[in-house]
């Protein structure tokens, strides 16, 4: 009864609508929330192409759990989930509103996954740190789900592909992480040389995106079979995650947009993907 009733509230909320895209954000440094660099455009002029969702669901890096959640709060907090920067990032909100009926109709919409309601997350930097530059105005509610550590690869997959109908309900779903990410290997000195990327960097971003424009989703999965190059790239994988989630969610035949393709520092890639239009 409670499921019925928490599906209604959902179906009676989120209309039938087109099918919005899909996007995965790399996100880089906290600080690309308040510089002004060719990231920020890139994510500025991707806003401008996309319709008003009626909602974001966000796959973000940085909130990792033991089993899957939803964040169902009214009003989410902006957490500021790092340390050492400038005084200017700890002041930036980001009050966009939560969707407590979102997230009840993720909950009950997926069947192979128990996933349960949270009320103490918030946004964390992951996601706001991108999603301010698409809606400055934070005048869309926004609902995160985390990443849940003990499941494989394949089972985000298909978590994601269960989740794809909401894209048909005017959600638009935001992967954000990094393709390339190996902070222990950063090239401090090389941070405001654009497109400065190592070799293994270079070659594992190439080799990432040339699977994603061909739909071989299976080797992605598989990043752990790929090679030292996807090992550099991928030395722990949350910042990978998120990309397996808006994979799930797509359609093989969808119109694909790559953009804000550039590493940064070494052994990070900013590499940013729309799919759908
Ligand atoms: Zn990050």
């Amino acid at each position: 009864m409670e499921k019925l009733d928490t599906l209604q509230k959902f179906s009676n909320t989120f209309a039938n609508t087109k099918k919005f895209p899909v996007l995965f954000l790399g996100h880089g440094s906290p600080m690309n929330a308040i510089e002004e660099n060719e990231f920020v455009n890139g994510f500025r002029n991707l806003s401008e192409h996309l319709e008003m969702p009626k909602a974001i669901l966000c796959i973000s890096a940085h909130w990792e759990t033991k089993g899957s959640f939803v964040t169902a709060m009214e009003n989410p907090r902006t957490i500021h989930d790092f340390g050492g920067f400038p005084k200017a990032l700890y002041e930036v909100q980001y009050p966009a509103p939560g969707q407590p009926y979102l997230a009840g109709g993720i909950k009950n919409l997926v069947n192979k996954t128990q996933i349960e309601l949270d009320l103490k997350w918030g946004l964390d930097h992951g996601a706001w740190s991108v999603i301010k530059h698409l809606y400055p105005k934070a005048n869309v509610p926004v609902v995160q789900l985390s990443l849940d550590y003990s499941k494989k690869a394949q089972d985000h997959y298909s978590l994601a592909k269960e989740l794809s109908v909401i894209r048909q309900k005017g959600v638009l779903i935001i992967g954000s992480g990094n393709i390339v990410h190996n902070l222990s290997l950063v090239a401090w000195d090389k941070l405001n040389e654009s497109g400065y990327g190592y070799d293994w960097a270079l070659e594992a971003n190439d080799k990432m995106k040339s699977f994603i424009l061909d739909g071989n989703h299976k080797e992605l999965i598989n990043y752990t079979a790929q090679g030292k190059e996807f090992q550099l790239a991928i030395p722990t994988p949350e910042h990978f995650i998120p990309l397996l989630y808006v994979l799930g969610m797509v359609d093989k035949k969808e119109p694909i947009n790559i953009f804000n393709d550039k590493a940064v520092a070494g052994s990070l890639s900013m590499t940013s993907i729309k799919f759908g239009s």
